[in-house]
């Protein structure tokens, strides 16, 4: 064992540091059915008006207001996708059906409910009124408005937005490509019996779904051996097509923990040690061409607590996401959160209703190697270092993973 020369790196400042190295990947055309998920890089302007013309709302009639109570002959219909082409003079009626063209001359439409029909003569009531039941060109959108703007994640109603108003594709940035890896010599692949000393490589699958669900995509390199040059040459014949560099394990103070070293080979490590329980050994580095590496802990708890940290905030920088922190919210503490005297600590609690608050309750031992304290967690409570720690009752932020 020998003493890490890594300074020990506030919490804070790693996560700023991480963020000042990570570039936004370019943009690329896609269209829109594969467009789900991703981030706009440009803003949506509307060419045309929404709705394009005056369509009906309803099922009834186009008349002019002023033949208020009348009796009105019917000259024609106007039915979704085919207008009416004559008008409507004083004395007439058009049927109309909904998403019908209110056919030049008429100002206003009647429910059928509300007219009485005989043969071609149709009485509408008194009380008409100019403008009803339908909808005016440009009443939802106008033409030249801004209706999205780069950074937005489109989902289903953005795309049916960006449908509506003629986009067959739209510019996204790209999504980040990462190699993945486990390191060490005890590590076995899941669905194998482990053996005397080995356990199974969890945290490969825990990333690479981290990973994916943050919008990346993953090539799996599987276990690296704890042996240098091994390590090394798995590295360098990923990193061609990839943007981002993820291990886990090696990281730590040992004769076996490599990662260092190997990131010192290629690039430059600018965080080796941080000051944040779980996840003390957390490492990044850039590498050539503006790729990133984040070397994480081998405990499966400070690996993901360390992705959710540092990581997934540079993947969605990356992808051109206006906001890159998970959101955060007010939740009671419904228990003591001890502090550690000089690391920032990330608690894992579920969250419960209680009234209109959200109260956490901690996932128990919080051990980095306990999956068990992850799995089911909510939120995460930020324990800042010291020793007063947070009292049950205070009211914290809480950075949320998912609601309950
Ligand atoms: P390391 O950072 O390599 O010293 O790993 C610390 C501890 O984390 C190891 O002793 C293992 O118990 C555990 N560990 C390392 N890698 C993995 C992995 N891929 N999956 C599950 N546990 C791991
Ligand atoms: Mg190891």
């Amino acid at each position: 064992m020998r003493a890490s020369t890594y300074p020990l790196v506030d919490a804070e400042v790693a996560a700023a540091l991480v963020l000042e190295h990570t570039p936004v990947l370019p943009a690329e055309r896609v269209l829109l059915g594969d467009a789900v998920g991703r981030v706009l890089a440009q803003d949506l302007r509307a060419s045309d008006d929404l709705p394009a013309f005056a369509a009906s709302a309803v099922d009834g009639f186009a008349v002019r207001a002023a033949d208020a109570g009348k009796a009105l002959r019917e000259v024609g219909e106007s039915a979704a996708g085919r207008p009416f082409e004559g008008r409507v003079e004083t004395g007439t009626a058009a049927r109309i059906l909904t998403g019908g063209v209110v056919p030049d001359g008429a100002d206003t439409v009647v429910m059928f409910e509300d007219v009485h029909v005989e043969g071609h003569l149709v009485t509408v009531p008194a009380d008409l009124r100019a403008g009803s039941n339908f909808h005016r060109p440009g009443a939802d959108v106008k033409a030249g408005e801004r209706v999205l703007t780069a950074g937005t994640q489109l989902g289903a109603a953005e795309l049916g937005l960006a449908a509506a108003l003629g986009f067959a594709g739209l510019e996204v940035y790209r999504r980040p490509r990462a190699v993945l890896m486990s390191t060490g010599d005890e590590l076995v692949e899941v669905g194998r019996t482990p053996g005397r000393g080995q356990i199974t490589d969890s945290n490969r699958w825990a990333l690479l779904a981290a990973l994916r669900e943050a919008g990346v995509e993953v090539r799996s390199l599987g276990i690296a051996p704890d042996e240098p040059d091994a390590l090394r040459r798995l590295v360098l014949d990923a990193l061609d097509t990839a943007d981002v560099l993820v291990t886990s394990g090696g990281v730590s103070v040992g004769t076996h923990d490599l990662v260092k070293p190997m990131l010192e080979s290629l690039g430059t490590v600018h965080v080796g040690r941080v000051k944040l329980k779980p996840g003390k050994p957390f490492t990044f580095a850039t590498l050539p061409e503006g790729k990133l590496a984040f070397g994480l802990p081998g405990f499966p708890v400070s690996s993901l607590v360390t992705f959710e940290v540092f990581v997934r905030p540079a993947l969605r920088k990356m992808q051109g996401f206006a906001r890159i922190n998970r959101p955060t919210l007010p939740v009671r503490l419904g228990y003591d959160a001890r502090a550690t005297a000089d690391r920032t600590e990330y608690q894992r609690v579920t969250l419960r209703r209680q009234g209109v608050e959200l109260v956490a309750d901690s996932t128990g031992s919080q051990s980095s190697s306990r999956l068990m304290s992850l799995a089911g967690a909510n939120a995460l409570v930020r324990v800042a270092p010291g020793d007063e720690g947070i009292r049950a009752g205070s009211i914290v932020e809480a950075m949320i993973l998912s609601l309950p």
